[in-house]
């Protein structure tokens, strides 16, 4: 995620905090201050932070462990106002297993809760015998509504919280899973609205996490579709076979009149029939700038690059080409360059679904029908 650090490493996790957690600790330190305006609060409320920081990693934990027992490992833990996002590396296609993994984090919650009202029953009676005043119990009182807090707070059924994933499996058993992360997540939508209408009159914070849960419920469901529309589809089924390359001694100015004279954008650059370097559009900008038009190709080309196999899955090149910003990545075989793969035919393809939901099985068919070319 954006705007997050990662802090530490938990059972083979990278724990990270995103930006607005910061924002959070900020405000628990300073209300803690406006109090009596005294120091030692601050190292109370720092403290209580350490703990409530601790709560959330626990409540994550659990998603991840259960998740682990299903076979399904976790990327990475990012801690936010609202919670955490443990980012699994998969969603069980059952919705059995989802709806476990989703209730877990909850569960830690309840069971912590459970833990501390046990602790506090009893220091309270060990204090009413030996101690006049109370004294830490505030403290423990408060962690004990906080695991509740957040147990609850999270069942809502709103994406990103757990509610919205156990609504998801919930309607997942009872009907296709696209479907159903489209029901859930339209839901999740509307709740967003309540949030941030009862907070602008009440809770700027609420605002604050209407605009999260409409984010997350939008993307999580834009996920799904791109997922649906893409998935098993093998990249020789969506590459482009005429490609123009290039090759490391010809002059920018080639390039030019190949761009002006047609709508391929990357180049890749060929050395015989390996590629040796990839020239995009920015690159080519760049150089000119630097070089002029007698400039050379192989001084302008990225040497670092990805590429993709014919029999890569669109879904996961899809995600890598996201990843490293790419428009295209070129598609090679044996060492051969055989193809290309760019964002304007994943694009395409992802349109044709959003106009067409109800053939669009068809036009998948016909895709994956289409012959493996294997000569450029
Ligand atoms: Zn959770």
């Amino acid at each position: 995620m954006k705007w997050s650090w990662r802090i530490a490493r938990v059972a083979g996790i990278g724990l990270y905090m995103h930006v607005t957690f910061l924002i959070l600790l900020a405000w628990v330190g300073v209300s803690y201050y406006l109090k009596r305006h005294q120091w030692q609060d601050v190292v109370g409320g720092l403290a209580f932070v350490g703990a409530l920081f601790t709560i959330v990693v626990l409540h994550e934990l659990g998603h991840a462990l259960t998740a682990k027992k299903f076979g399904v490992s976790t990327l990475d833990i990012t801690l936010l106002p609202i919670g955490g996002v443990a980012r699994l590396e998969r969603i069980p296609e059952d919705p059995k297993q989802e709806l476990w993994i989703a209730l877990a984090g909850p569960a830690v919650n309840m069971a912590l809760a459970l833990a501390l009202g046990i602790l506090l029953t009893i220091t309270q009676q060990i204090e009413a015998t030996f101690v006049a005043e109370s004294s830490g119990n505030e403290w423990l009182r408060s962690l004990l509504w906080i695991n509740v807090g957040l147990a609850g707070f999270n069942l809502l059924p709103a994406f990103p919280m757990d509610g919205g994933r156990v609504l998801r499996a919930l309607l997942a058993m009872r009907m296709d899973r696209t479907k159903a992360t489209h029901v859930a997540a339209t839901i999740g939508q509307a709740m967003a609205w309540v949030f941030g209408l009862v907070g602008l009159f009440t809770n700027p914070w609420l605002v604050f996490i209407a605009l999260f849960v409409w984010m997350a419920a939008t993307q999580e469901d834009s996920m799904v579709q791109i997922r649906s529309a893409l998935g098993g589809l093998p990249v020789s089924s969506l590459m482009i076979n005429q490609v123009h390359s290039v090759a490391a001694d010809e002059t920018l100015s080639q390039v030019v009149d190949y761009i002006l004279s047609e709508s391929q954008t990357d180049y890749p650059v060929l050395e015989g029939h390996r590629v040796i370097g990839v020239l995009t559009r920015a690159d080519l900008i760049a150089a000119l700038a630097r070089d002029g038009l007698q400039g050379k190709v192989g001084s302008a080309m990225k040497t670092s690059f990805q590429t993709a196999a014919p029999g890569d899955l669109v879904e996961q090149v899809f995600a890598r080409m996201q990843n490293c910003d790419c428009h295209s990545l070129p598609v090679v075989s044996s060492g051969r360059l055989i193809g290309m793969i760019t964002m304007d035919s994943v694009g395409e393809l992802l349109l044709l679904q959003a106009a067409l939901p109800r053939d669009f099985g068809q036009i998948r068919a016909r895709f994956s029908a289409k012959p493996r070319v294997i000569a450029a």
